[in-house]
């Protein structure tokens, strides 16, 4: 399948949407060198959305804000999803891989035992702007080996549905339409949901799968009336919503149009130890981390 042959597809149906848990704003950081983040799942977020460890969004207009770039630094014991919506950037790693991320393009990286790697603006002006998604692996994959692919728009696998709904799969199932990532122990769901004007989209969840909503143009509507605060119903620009796990699944509408990130998965339940760029199961793996990253054995930049 490819983006010119959208599958249209019947809506599937929820019956008790999730209701609204907890509305996240995100919080302004920096990092990288001077790169300005806004941080909307944070490590307060990590036992409540388990398997999920920090979700960034990035987006400005000025190179300021992003020209330094991430140079080289470590990862151990999770993965990485970058998703972006405009910009280039070149990657790097220990690995030996390398990739340019594009406007609409998707990055996975498997960081298991250890990568080294740099993420760096391949453009001195105009936009870039994404989301970088950091998911647990489960301990008995933590060394595993690395792996990384990069995915451009046209290999992301996409449909509509009969409600108004352009859906792209990042990773897991939807209306029966797979990505190619699969993960067997968090079974993450990650989809770009784009609105028209007065569109519903429809996603049942099981009920043990911890989930958020992250709204990134206009405004989207958890539906059947879910309020999301006093007197108001719709999310707009950077905002994420924890969603309560009672219920079906998760219902979006927009009145104007909207998109949003959609991300779900199973907790893993196990403990959680981060150190910056290491997360581990436990003080003395991190202690590990550090070590083997100071003697060159999580990997060497060439
Ligand atoms: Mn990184």
């Amino acid at each position: 399948m490819n983006a010119r042959t959208p599958l249209l597809l019947t809506s599937e149906s929820v019956i008790a949407p999730r209701r609204v848990e907890q509305v996240v704003t995100g919080r302004a950081v920096t990092d990288g060198d001077g790169v300005r983040i806004n941080r909307v799942l944070t490590q307060t977020h990590q036992r409540r959305l388990d398997p999920f460890l920090m979700l960034d969004i990035f987006g400005s207009d000025s190179a300021a804000d992003y020209i330094g770039g991430f140079p080289s630094h470590p990862h151990r014991g999770f993965e990485t999803v970058t998703f972006m919506l405009d910009g280039r950037m070149r990657h790097h790693d220990s690995a030996g891989n390398e990739g340019l991320l594009e406007p609409g393009g998707v990055q996975w990286m498997t960081a298991g035992r250890g990568v080294i790697h740099s993420e760096m603006p391949e453009q001195e002006e105009g936009r870039m702007e994404g989301f970088q998604l950091w998911l647990n692996l489960p301990a008995k994959e933590k060394m595993c080996a690395p792996w990384y692919r990069d995915f451009t728009a046209a290999d992301l696998v996409r449909f509509e549905t009969d409600t108004g709904a352009k859906v792209q799969v990042i990773a897991g199932t939807s209306h029966g339409v797979a990505s190619v990532v699969q993960r067997e122990a968090t079974q993450v769901l990650y989809l770009d949901i784009e609105l028209a004007p007065g569109a519903r989209f429809s996603q049942p969840l099981p009920a043990g799968h911890n989930a958020f909503v992250c709204a990134y143009r206009r405004e989207v509507r958890l539906g059947e009336g879910a309020q999301v605060g006093a007197g108001e119903t719709a999310i707009g620009h950077g905002q994420m919503v924890i969603l309560a796990n009672e219920g079906d699944g998760v219902v979006l509408e927009s009145t104007t149009g909207g998109r949003a990130i959609l991300v779900a998965g199973r907790p893993l339940g196990e403990p959680i130890v981060q150190y910056g760029p290491f997360v581990m199961n436990s003080q003395a793996e991190i202690h590990q981390a550090m070590a083997d990253f100071r003697t060159g054995r999580l990997g060497t930049m060439t």
